[in-house]
């Protein structure tokens, strides 16, 4: 049945959506207030991965162990801002219980792996719909350490993956300086996951699954969406500030300001933002040949047609906090060390830099499923670190309960209902 379908957000969950939903033939509204595949949206300045072992959550067991170090070292991948903490502390405290055993760690693990596990063939099938295949390869994807006990440290989470199917191949130091001959010395041992991915402009790919939903019929409404109208349990309208649209479905897929969508629905999600922040170099003198991603420094280094992304940095801050460009700047030394035939400083015309919020719920999953207030309004967001890898999957199940049909997965485990 073809049904009149507000998508809120036009990031890569509500672009893959819109996509899905105009080729089910459903008719597609799409409520953005900014340009798809614009710098507001964190769809935009990510590492570009699409990583189907990206499977461990990022709380593992024990890390609120690691937080005390982590915190105190300026050039470190996390950071909180003193002020923001108060506000935060219910989040923060859910986040590093809610995978703090073995046993839970690997039921969310589990959980990624099942949106996860065929991210890269679906990106590529949609990318290859949307008319631009060459926007996404199976690039392999390049983990190193400095030696292997290095390596050795990181077992809990690699035991995760090797159980989630995830197959890889070690690489000694010379075999490591074969595959990336710009890639420093100091880091002596690798791990090549072939079936890794990635996406050559974020950006691009986003506009371009929202230019396909168009062709398809969808419309595209340049405003933010508010509320919504229901008349018993029943959706009637979308709420925006240029006035209502007539709608029987809804998702909301507005990235980082989903929480207040998904109270207006009935919802209460512990959602928060992990901030992160990106260097572009442009004409780099030297690359990777495959993204790379330093276990210790943590700041993937992505291959794109625009330049060397250098993407990472978990900063929780309140949303509106203004950037902290010093994080940036840590992305930028962190490049350096690991390309060291990189001009130091980079000629600044060449680098510009972004900041954008992964949207975070607590448990480590999204929430994909129908509201609290009516079942006409469904809930695609809060994809951490995952979102761009999950969009396609995202928009194959959200598609699924708008036509009541038995999801591809067991949906249970990222239904917002969990937070009832
Ligand atoms: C530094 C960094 C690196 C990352 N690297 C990766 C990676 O390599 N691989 C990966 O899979 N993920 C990565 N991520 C995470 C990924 O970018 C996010 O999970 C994903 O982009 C979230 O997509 P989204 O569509 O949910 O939200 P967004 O991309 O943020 O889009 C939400 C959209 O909703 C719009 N919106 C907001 N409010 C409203 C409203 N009221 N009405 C209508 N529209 C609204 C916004 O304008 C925005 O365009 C990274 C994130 C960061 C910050």
């Amino acid at each position: 049945m073809s049904r009149r379908v507000v998508v809120i957000g036009a990031g890569a969950v509500g672009a893959a959506c819109a996509f899905v939903l105009a080729r089910e033939g459903h008719r597609v509204v799409l409520v953005e207030p900014g340009p798809p595949g614009g710098a507001q949206a964190a769809s935009h300045g990510n590492a570009g991965w699409i990583s189907p072992e990206s499977v461990v959550p990022i709380a593992t067991p024990g890390l609120w162990r690691k937080v005390p170090r982590l915190l105190s070292d300026p050039e470190g991948p996390l950071t909180v801002r003193p002020l923001a903490l108060p506000g935060l502390l219910p989040w923060l405290w859910r986040f590093l219980t809610a995978n703090a055993t073995a046993e839970r760690a690997t039921r969310t693990s589990r959980a990624l792996a099942a949106l996860l596990h065929d991210a890269v063939d679906r990106h590529q099938a949609l990318a290859a719909e949307a008319g631009c295949p060459d926007l996404v390869v199976r690039s392999g994807h390049l983990y190193i350490w400095r030696d292997r006990a290095a390596f050795e440290t990181d077992r809990f989470g690699w035991a995760l993956r090797r159980a989630a199917g995830v197959v890889w191949r070690d690489l000694s130091a010379e075999e490591l300086a074969q595959e990336e001959p710009a890639l420093s010395r100091a880091w002596r041992f690798g791990v090549l996951v072939e079936t890794g991915g990635q996406v050559c402009d974020p950006s691009a790919l986003v506009k371009a699954y929202v230019e396909a939903a168009r062709r398809l019929g969808a419309e595209h409404v340049c405003t933010r969406a508010t509320g919504f109208r229901l008349e018993h349990g029943r959706l009637r309208a979308v709420e925006t500030e240029r006035g209502a649209i007539d709608a029987d479905a809804a998702v909301i897929a507005a990235g980082i300001r989903s929480g207040a969508l998904a109270r207006a629905a009935g919802d209460r999600i512990p959602l928060a933002s992990e901030r992160g922040y990106h260097v572009m170099i442009r004409d780099p003198e030297v690359s990777v040949r495959t993204p790379v991603m330093a276990a210790d420094v943590k700041a993937p280094l992505t291959p794109m047609t625009g330049g060397l992304r250098v993407a990472g940095q978990v900063e929780l801050a309140a949303i509106d906090d203004p950037p902290d460009w010093r994080r940036a700047a840590i992305l930028e030394r962190a490049a350096a060390s690991l390309l060291p035939g990189l001009p130091r400083p980079l000629p600044r015309e060449r680098v510009t830099v972004w900041m954008g919020h992964r949207p975070s719920v607590a448990d480590g999953l999204p929430v994909i499923g129908g509201s609290r207030a009516s079942p006409d309004i469904l809930l695609a967001f809060g994809h951490g670190h995952v979102g761009l890898a999950a969009a396609p999957k995202t928009a194959a199940l959200i598609a699924d309960l708008l036509a009541h049909r038995p999801p591809c997965i067991d949906l249970a485990l990222y239904s917002p209902a969990r937070f009832r």
